[in-house]
């Protein structure tokens, strides 16, 4: 049976790089009747952020990407003490006592020498008794993996093919810290060992790892899992994907109203292609669809407007309900809109009373202009306030004079005027304007009009604005536009 993991460090948020390695590991178990192991690497006390195991398993549960295991490597120390003794016992690995100021000084002396910094190796020859009264001496020490001094060492990437590795090039790696806590290479073996994963599917940068990886299988006599790294995230500038030039963390993009379908789909195009030009698949599709085989080795650049693109078709996808399902909690924390009970709520900024019924009007009709659900706030500025703040200059269009502007506005005015209160349909609306102006010059009605009932220089038609604003709220706009002139 196909076992993957997505081993996350919990060291802050869930980065966008993070999903996409949870998603293609929770994708190949879901596509092969396998298993998904969350597993929280959690050895590197110092780096912890409180909250970020919640965190974690929050935005992933939001995003639907449930495990169906978990472990926390905390939990599980007594577990790595086993095979660091065994290592230890079969001459793998070695206890080192240098000192911190010491290993400082070599690395200084390797950098002069324009050598790269690496142990010395200076604990790695001491003699059994030497190593024995230092312990009895209580001094502090580190067990280090002995990496063969010559050679070469190789594995294979399901991505890359074989790599080979000068492992005279390669560290005598720490495994258990002076603190006995393993490191996270150390505990991450042992995990994928004991876990039965068959596939570890992880970024590009844990790559120079693998090779340490290699050699703690052979000497523990373990079978090695298949190995895949993923390709970089890269910004559109082609640097690494960093926080200077853009959102990195997934609730970021939850918090601006991406849904999570739509960035689950963006996500599952970083890196893989599906060999033809298809780009909309959702969940499901993916599961069928999906084939580690087509993931590039190249970096994979994220490019935000793609993502709106996309975002947007999911958001014109849904109906009202749903809709205004998604799009209430942004508009209750943005303080725009309050529940007063089950079927009123009170738009903040114009202290008016709405039903649901309303709301959806109002969110259908902007529904087309949504990017991310959180537009709602600035689309539908003319919706929740009454007192709308536009210059007089921008009802003003092409070379029509000041005066002739204010004339269609007024003529405007007495159309509507005459439309009977149930008849204040957007279509009925529209006949009898269009009926009463000159054809030629619809322009120069319709703009003003517009800008009247919205205030902003691009909205939807002013009738369908009309209509949801009711006659008496529309008849004052025009008013003050003609005011304004
Ligand atoms: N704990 C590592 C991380 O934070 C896991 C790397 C791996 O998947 O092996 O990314």
């Amino acid at each position: 049976m196909i076992r993957v993991r997505f081993a996350p460090s919990p060291t802050g948020f869930l980065h966008i790089g993070g999903l996409r390695t949870c998603f293609y590991n929770w994708l190949y178990a879901r596509q092969n009747k396998g298993q998904f192991v969350l597993r929280i690497e959690d050895t590197d006390q110092k780096r912890m952020v409180p909250q970020a195991i919640e965190g974690l398993t929050q935005t992933l549960k939001k995003m639907g990407l449930e495990w169906d295991e978990f472990y926390q490597q905390s939990n599980r120390l007594d577990i790595y003490q086993k095979y660091v003794k065994e290592l230890v016992a079969n001459g793998h690995a070695y206890h080192c006592f240098c000192s911190s100021e010491r290993l400082e000084k070599v690395r200084e002396r390797q950098i002069a020498e324009k050598k790269a910094p690496q142990y010395d190796r200076h604990c790695r020859f001491l003699s059994q008794k030497e190593i024995e009264e230092k312990v009895k001496a209580g001094e502090s020490y580190v067990i280090r993996l002995k990496v063969p001094e010559k050679g070469m060492g190789h594995f294979f990437d399901s991505i890359r093919g074989k790599i080979e590795i000068d492992l005279a090039n390669i560290d005598d790696q720490v495994l258990l810290k002076s603190d006995h806590w393993p490191t996270y290479h150390l505990a991450n073996v042992i995990d994928d060992h004991l876990m039965g994963i068959t596939h570890v599917i992880r970024g590009e940068e844990w790559l120079p790892s693998t090779i340490k990886h290699i050699l703690l299988y052979q000497y523990l006599g373990w079978k090695e899992p298949k190995f895949v790294h993923l390709p970089l995230l890269l910004n559109s500038d082609k640097s690494k994907l960093s926080k200077r030039q853009g959102d990195v963390a997934v609730e970021d993009y939850l918090k601006q109203g991406y849904l999570p379908e739509a960035l689950l789909n963006f996500i599952a195009l970083l890196g893989w292609n599906p060999g033809n030009d298809r780009e909309i698949f959702k969940v499901s599709d993916l599961i069928k669809h999906f084939s580690l085989k087509k993931v590039q080795k190249a970096g994979a650049v994220f490019n935000l407007e793609k993502l709106n693109w996309l975002n947007g078709l999911y958001v014109r996808e849904m109906n009202s309900d749903q809709l205004l399902e998604k799009i209430l909690p942004f508009l209750k924390k943005s303080k725009i809109i309050k529940k007063i009970d089950e079927k009123y709520f009170e738009v903040i900024p114009s202290g008016k009373k709405v039903n649901q019924n309303w709301l959806k009007k109002v969110i259908i009709l902007e529904q087309g202009r949504m990017k991310r659900l959180k537009d709602v706030e600035k689309l539908g500025y003319c919706f929740w306030n009454d007192n709308l703040e536009y210059k007089r200059e921008s009802l003003l269009w092409k070379n029509f004079s000041v005066n002739e502007i204010k004339n269609n506005l007024l003529k405007i005015k007495t159309i509507l005027a005459n439309i009977k209160e149930k008849d204040f349909q957007s279509e009925t609306i529209n006949q009898e304007v269009l009926e009463q102006i000159p054809v030629k010059e619809r322009g120069a009605f319709f703009w003003p009009w517009r800008v009247a009932l919205s205030g902003q220089e691009s909205s939807p038609p002013p009738n369908e604005i009309a209509e949801i604003l009711g006659p008496e709220e529309t008849l004052k706009r025009v008013e003050k536009a003609i005011n304004k002139l």
